[in-house]
């Protein structure tokens, strides 16, 4: 079933291979009216996606981001909706986690040289463009070098968290991660949950930071995974939001925008939410 809403996408500013430009005629051609693009660390494409947006009269852009999190053995990503994101402290803070980036893919493609691999950090950057660096580039780096059959692949044999080729990188707690999106007008939202370890501690601080949402219809995630999450949600009195986390760059957990089955409702209250928190004049609601 496809929803109207779509609060996860990725575009060429972060690891996705659209533009906030083609991502938005995409969605909009699949029905969605509601989308949040959320890059890694950046808002750079979001004046792109506005402008976009603008063709669209019943189409509503939603401004966000998702940032990775510090948590020990952990992918932890928190979303960020409806930010305020010009502010030059917020990006300054974005600016010096993009550094972290080229730092630690740097590391990464040299782990992998040194395991005899043949790929240049100068094509990983050529691939990833003037957005921030993460670990798909290297993956469609591996890819187009032949190293491996799919960018999936790529993350299991070499960049998962506990690859070969894995290297860490500078990231902000959890809490710091709520809170500085709560400063700057965010509504921070758990994403893609099901696989953490010690959830319902996490929700439990996390929430106390400022939380008001977690994913839970998201990607591939089963009917009763989703209930499960949605159930955990209610528990914590988060709304059950979630997304497609288009990327673009296929493989089986692949979903096309608006391709998910995130009912109106709880889309609804975090818009109300919004309001509460004056973001009408930043966005038009
Ligand atoms: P990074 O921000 O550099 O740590 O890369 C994180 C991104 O890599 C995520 O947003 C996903 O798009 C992708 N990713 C993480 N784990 C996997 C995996 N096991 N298979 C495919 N893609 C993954
Ligand atoms: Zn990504
Ligand atoms: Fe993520
Ligand atoms: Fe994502």
């Amino acid at each position: 079933m496809g929803s109207r809403a779509d609060l996860h996408t990725h575009s060429t500013y972060s690891d996705g291979v659209l533009t906030p430009k083609q991502l938005i005629d995409l969605a909009h051609r699949r029905g969605v009216r509601i989308m949040a693009l959320t890059d890694h660390d950046i808002t750079d494409g979001l004046p792109e996606a506005f402008a976009a947006a603008g063709a669209y009269p019943d189409f509503t852009l939603i401004p966000g981001i998702e940032m990775s999190t510090d948590v020990p053995g952990n992918e932890v990503h928190v979303l960020g909706h409806f930010i305020d994101w010009r502010g030059d402290a917020f990006q300054e803070e974005l600016a010096r986690l993009r550094e972290s980036r080229l730092d630690r893919g740097l590391g990464m493609v040299r782990k992998l040289q040194q395991m005899g691999i043949n790929v240049t950090w100068e094509r990983v950057k050529e691939i990833a463009g003037e957005g921030a660096v993460g670990r798909p580039h290297i993956a469609q780096a591996l890819l187009e070098a032949g190293h491996v059959a799919s960018v999936n692949e790529a993350f299991d044999r070499y960049l998962s968290r506990n690859g070969p080729a894995y290297v860490e990188r500078e990231k902000m707690t959890s809490t710091e991660v709520v809170e500085l999106l709560r400063s700057v007008g965010g509504l921070p939202t758990l994403a893609h949950p099901r696989d953490l370890d010690n959830l319902e501690a996490l929700l439990a601080s996390l929430k106390q930071a400022g939380l008001i949402g977690m994913e839970v219809y998201y990607q591939d995630y089963a009917p009763e995974e989703v209930e499960r999450l949605r159930q955990l949600a209610l528990k914590f009195d988060l709304l059950p939001l979630g997304g497609s986390d288009y990327h673009g760059l296929g493989g089986p957990q692949q979903r096309e925008p608006g391709d998910i089955p995130l009912p109106n409702e709880p889309v609804e209250r975090l818009f109300e939410l919004a309001r509460r928190h004056g973001v009408s004049e930043r966005v038009a609601l």
